[in-house]
């Protein structure tokens, strides 16, 4: 090792001394104080689309101003061609823009697992904005993160979902069970396929796990993701979970992607 590159380490070590990773904002590396709320800097905080306005109230993306529906175009064309989702509600705590992607990309891809907690915590406090605490502890059985394939878990470590899901059933108070949903197999990214080759892609992708079959019927389940596209994957594990017997499958993920043509 070079003497540059060692004293660049020892800098580096002794940078992390004065300012552990946690007070660097997640989402543009800035310093920041240890009191900013969910790690953001006031730039980052503000820049981040907060889905506090106006949404579907099916899958609960940002609806556009210019948009006079309860329903994002989406949900109203498959209201009106008899292709509904399959889950029963969504919700997103923000629209997907560059600051949610830099946090997304910073846990999924660049080994910040513990941005899964703050994620948790931003998907707690958003359900608490729509229900009471004790309403929300009573509302799911079951929270399952979705799942991602053993041959990405191996190369990645971390299901970054299951990661979000524990912050966020911990705050809850709710039973995380991030060994229910299976996934069988990959898929093609989602981008430029259509409506009826995206329920192709995914179909028969997941599966529940043996020992979990029994206590699927009639159960309430909340899905965890950190992000909402096209809703293929939510929907077809939302229509495998109600196959056998669920009751109601809602999902909420940290952000959304605005409104599509499906
Ligand atoms: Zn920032
Ligand atoms: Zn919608």
């Amino acid at each position: 090792m070079s003497k540059g590159s060692w004293l660049r380490r020892m800098g580096n070590e002794m940078l992390d001394l004065v300012y552990p990773p946690g007070l660097y904002c997640i989402c543009c590396g800035k310093i920041i104080d240890d009191s900013r709320t969910y790690r953001l800097c006031n730039d980052c905080m503000r820049s981040m689309n907060w889905n506090t306005g106006r949404r579907c109230s099916r899958c609960g993306r940002p609806l556009a101003e210019t948009d006079p529906g309860r329903l994002c175009f989406g949900c109203s064309q498959r209201e009106a061609s008899g292709h509904e989702h399959s889950f029963d509600k969504g919700h997103a705590c923000a629209g997907y823009g560059a600051c949610a992607q830099s946090v997304i990309f910073a846990l999924k891809y660049g080994g910040r697992a513990d941005i899964g907690d703050t994620l948790g915590e931003i998907l707690y406090d958003f359900m608490l904005s729509e229900y009471e605490a004790d309403e929300l502890a009573a509302m799911y059985d079951i929270v399952m993160p979705v799942p991602i394939h053993a041959d990405k878990l191996k190369k990645r470590g971390f299901n970054h979902a299951e990661l979000i899901g524990r912050g966020f059933t911990e705050r809850a108070g709710l039973c995380h069970d991030p060994g229910a949903l299976i996934r069988t197999r990959g898929t093609v990214p989602m981008k430029g396929l259509g409506p009826e080759e995206r329920r192709a892609n995914i179909r028969g992708a997941f599966e529940i796990r043996n020992s979990r079959l029994p206590l699927i019927q009639g159960s309430r389940i909340l899905l965890i993701d950190d992000i909402f596209t096209t809703g293929s994957t939510i929907d077809e594990i939302a229509r495998m979970l109600k196959s056998h017997g669920a009751s109601r499958v809602d999902f909420i993920a940290f952000a959304a992607a605005g409104d599509m043509v499906i």
